[in-house]
């Protein structure tokens, strides 16, 4: 491409995403292709010829945008959000730009430095001990992982690493832990039926007493606990698990405690929010995800770890083609995680917590529990709708019961669920709470207002009456 076609198509994708940014309201938030059709309208083989710019524009307006379902639609209120900001696309787009490949220090410096800097600020903002260090992570997924290596290394006298599991090492969390704790079990080695099981309350967080009767059990039968993962934000509901109790625990019997705050760590940046990492000074290590909730592009998960010397000698390698004259002065990001090559993800980051401040986070993310809140209050007005599980940030599970049988109140507000995402103005999703089919409304979108919480409320209670009508 010559330079000037790359800069007037590049031009007309800064306007086209701009617009975007303002009006995804006119798409339906989720796409409404069926299985295979984006696929039929594309070529088998790949073009043997160079196509110009803008018949790939064309197929992208007429192929891929129809297959696309709108993250950034401020109807989104499925999941949890993945939110962006015209701060952190900039950042993106000069990372692209600049394709840098930031294994090391030297390949980069900056891209080093940068994130170092930038994590030290996170850390920061959420409140976390000073001895914390950083390191951004492609996902929540992965930095788990990443803490579930160290503990077996640490757990083992990093023999694991050398020669196998020398014996049966536990993993402890909760019922409602995300099902990246049992993927990551199964890729540690641990084995699946390593992974404890930890009932809930009826709040759905972590019991430390049944925690403790876990750990009792598995020491009698000669097992050697590994790691706790305590979830700060459930994904089902939001619940927090009590860290404090947890942590005792952990730090009583040696055991490395990890916290998964995916989502909700991004609130602990509000002072009124930061009881729920109430017991962090106990955990080993903690991963929140600025790629959920705090304006910046996917991916970039924040990992925090408090011996950042485990971490690396679980990992390190020094093959010759990577040794530099710097080694022992610098931070080799290479040695933090899994990947060898790095993304320069810092920049976006950079550029998001510049452009808004930390106040202008700290605002946008009250809003966001703040519309959750009038959600809760309103719909829990009408009494055939029953909240499922306390509204702590900005994710409220509810159902409608007007009182018949269980089985049929599922199959009632499946179909309720399919009704609202089905207008194409907001979208939803679900989970079960102790069996009962509960759908999520989770406020994240960064131009989510109150009118669109307003809209939600009005054809949940519209569907209702059609459904209940037939
Ligand atoms: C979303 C989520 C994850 C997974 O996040 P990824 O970054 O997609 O891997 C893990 N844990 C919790 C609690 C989550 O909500």
């Amino acid at each position: 491409m010559k330079k000037e076609d790359f800069k007037k198509y590049g031009y007309q994708l800064i306007d086209w995403v701009a617009d975007y940014l303002e009006e995804a309201e006119k798409y339906p938030v989720k796409s409404t292709v069926r299985p295979g059709e984006i696929k039929d309208q594309l070529p088998v083989s790949p073009p043997s010829q160079p196509e110009g710019m803008d018949n790939i524009l064309k197929d992208f307006n007429h192929i891929i945008l129809p297959g696309m379902t709108h993250w950034q639609h401020p109807g989104w209120f499925a999941y949890f959000p993945s939110n962006n900001s015209p701060a952190s696309i900039l950042g993106e787009l000069l990372s692209a730009g600049l394709g840098t490949q930031g294994m090391i220090w030297e390949t980069s410096p900056s891209a080093t430095e940068l994130e170092e800097v930038v994590m030290d600020w996170l850390r920061q903002m959420i409140g976390l001990p000073e001895d914390f260090a950083g390191v951004i992570q492609d996902t929540a997924s992965t930095a788990t992982l990443c803490a579930l290596l160290a503990a077996r290394e640490k757990a083992t006298d990093f023999a694991t690493n050398e020669a196998g599991f020398p014996r049966i090492l536990r993993i402890y969390a909760s019922q409602e832990a995300h099902s990246s704790v049992e993927k990551n079990v199964k890729i540690a080695g641990y084995g699946r039926k390593n992974l404890v099981h930890i009932a809930t309350d009826d709040e759905y967080a972590m019991i430390p007493g049944e925690l403790e009767k876990a750990i009792r059990t598995d020491l009698k039968a000669g097992f050697k606990p590994a790691a706790i993962v305590a979830t700060v934000g459930t994904t089902s509901s939001g619940a927090v698990d009590p860290l404090k109790a947890i942590g005792e625990l952990a730090s009583e019997h040696k055991i490395w405690l990890h916290i998964d705050a995916a989502y909700a760590g991004t609130a602990a940046i509000l002072p009124e929010k930061r009881w729920a990492l109430e017991g962090v000074e106990y955990a080993d290590s903690l991963v929140f995800n600025p790629h959920k909730w705090m304006l910046t592009n996917f991916d970039c998960s924040a990992f925090f770890i408090r011996h950042p010397e485990i971490l690396t000698r679980t990992f390190e390698i020094h093959p010759e083609y990577l040794k530099t004259g710097v080694d022992t002065e610098v931070k080799n990001f290479r040695d933090w995680g899994i990947q060898l090559g790095r993304r320069f993800r810092s920049l976006k980051l950079w550029f998001v917590l510049r452009s808004y401040g930390v106040e202008g986070i700290r605002k946008i993310i009250r809003k966001h529990i703040h519309l959750a809140e009038i959600f809760r209050d309103e719909l829990a007005k009408d009494k055939r709708f029953e909240i499922l599980a306390p509204v702590y940030f900005s994710l409220v599970c509810f159902r409608l019961n007007d009182g018949r049988p269980e089985e049929e109140l599922n199959v009632f507000n499946r179909e309720l669920l399919q009704a609202i995402n089905s207008t194409g103005k907001v979208f939803m999703t679900h989970t079960t709470l102790k069996g009962k089919f509960a759908i999520r409304l989770v406020v994240g979108q960064r131009t989510t207002e109150e009118r669109h919480v307003r809209l939600a409320l009005e054809i949940i209670r519209t569907k209702t009456e059609e459904i209940l009508k037939q």
